[in-house]
């Protein structure tokens, strides 16, 4: 059997009910035809960057929706997401004094796994919202069936939003010193920010003296912004491998980086079985119950000639067990000589329902995380190797804290979100600016 299909006999998790395989067979066909959505020789360089990561030589910033819809797919969005995320890459980028590598949970996070595969309102059941790559999010029995034709549009609708990426980032929006006014901006108006003013002030001297020396370098116009998802659909995932005609080694070019969730990264799952095949750069999210020997196993099964760059690790233990829980992973995982990146996702240890039934995340317990991931790797004598954020360019109310203090009460005036809880641009950069420092001290 072609190694690219062997995951097909191991048990899947957190595949749709499709009402009917032979559609899916059909709309796999027509997407295996259809052009790459990113080319190999850029996931090569992500993997490049990320070995420096892994090294310690540079940071990672990924981040974007929770779940991107196919509503959100508009020049707007796009652009406020891409702003929000090259502004702070910018802070991170002086205060860490390395290069930053930008990924965006964007152009394919289209898939969502479910802790329930239903849901219950006023007594009725219907099947659980799985992302607009499975289902409708509006609670109707007609909206919520699984329609395979959603693959498809899944696949123009990230189309779409790389192409804007690609020319915010090539065209001149991403100017350095555009993004930097924005910065300033952002000091200047927001309660916290004000913070933030030395920081700002010491980019805006620096980037005096490279005007005043005459340095324009290239760099200072364009950026490289890399796309990312978490491969959970294999049906899609595979259909969008293809062989690279340099290297004759299959990529999967539906996004550069993908990752396996923290409920499909089963050993002998299906998830595992088909990632292992591709040559992308890829992540696996570790949550609280795991252990030094699973992440050794995954190493072992995803990365067998621990090559930097190949595998990054994304830790998700929660604010309250990331300082007891990471550090044996660390340490036994450093021990057995692989080179892996480690980035910290400081969202989804710490979701809970506010009383008025809105899934929320404190912005502290989000700083908390952070700060005890970079805790841990001090300690250790290893390298933190970045973040990893669910966040919006808008400004929605869907966690509570951060500089213009939101509320509980506040949640249901912008709560916007098809899935988790979001940064909103000033939580986030708040948080880029909390990062710096932590980064600095
Ligand atoms: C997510 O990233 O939205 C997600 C579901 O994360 P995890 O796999 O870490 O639960
Ligand atoms: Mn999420």
């Amino acid at each position: 059997m072609d190694l690219l299909d062997t995951w097909r006999s191991r048990p899947a998790a957190q595949q749709p009910e499709w009402p009917d395989p032979a559609q899916v067979h059909a709309v796999a066909a027509e997407l295996a035809k259809l052009p790459p959505l990113v080319f190999a020789g850029e996931c090569d360089l992500l993997r490049g960057q990320l070995a420096a990561v892994a090294r310690g030589e540079a940071f990672v910033l990924q981040g974007g929706d929770c779940a991107e819809t196919f509503s959100g797919a508009t020049a707007d969005d796009v652009r406020n997401k891409l702003k929000t995320l090259l502004q702070m890459s910018v802070v991170l980028t002086y205060a860490a004094s390395v290069p930053v590598v930008k990924i965006g949970r964007m152009a394919g996070q289209f898939a969502k796994p479910r802790s329930k595969s239903v849901e219950v309102r006023d007594g009725v059941e219907l099947p659980a919202y799985r992302g607009d790559m499975v289902n409708g999010f509006g609670f109707t029995a007609e909206e919520r069936a699984p329609d395979p034709g959603r693959l498809l549009r899944a696949y123009h609708a990230a189309a779409v939003t790389l192409n804007l990426c690609r020319a915010f980032t090539q065209g001149g929006y991403a100017d350095l010193r555009q993004v930097h006014a924005w910065n300033q901006d952002f000091v200047a108006n927001s309660p916290a920010g004000r913070r933030y003013e030395r920081l700002a002030g010491e980019i805006d001297r620096a980037l005096a003296f490279m005007n005043a020396a005459g340095a324009d370098p290239e760099e200072f116009h364009r950026v490289d912004i890399y796309s990312s998802h978490e491969a959970l659909l294999l049906d899609y995932e595979r259909a969008l491998t293809r062989i690279d005609s340099r290297s004759g080694l299959p990529y999967d070019v539906s996004a550069h980086f993908l990752w396996i969730g923290e409920r499909t990264r089963q050993l002998d799952g299906a998830h595992v079985e088909f990632m292992r095949h591709i040559r992308n750069p890829i992540g696996v999210k570790l949550g609280p119950t795991t252990t030094a020997e699973d992440a050794l196993a995954l190493i072992d099964a995803l990365d067998p000639q621990r090559e930097p760059g190949r595998l990054t690790f994304v830790i998700r233990m929660g604010a309250k067990l990331v300082r007891d829980n990471l550090p044996p992973l660390v340490e036994k995982v450093t021990a057995s000589g692989a080179q892996v990146a480690w980035i910290c996702d400081p969202m989804h240890g710490n979701t809970f329902e506010a009383e008025s039934g809105y899934k929320t995340r404190r912005f502290d317990d989000v700083v908390d995380e952070v700060a005890g991931f970079f805790d841990v790797h001090r300690a250790l004598g290893t390298h933190p190797g970045g973040v990893h954020l669910e966040f919006t360019g808008d400004d929605v109310t869907e966690c509570v804290g951060g500089g213009h203090e939101i509320v509980e009460d506040d949640l249901h005036q912008r709560y916007e979100t098809a899935c988790d809880p979001r940064l909103n641009r000033g939580q986030a950069l708040d948080l880029a600016f909390m990062v710096a420092e932590m980064y600095r001290t």
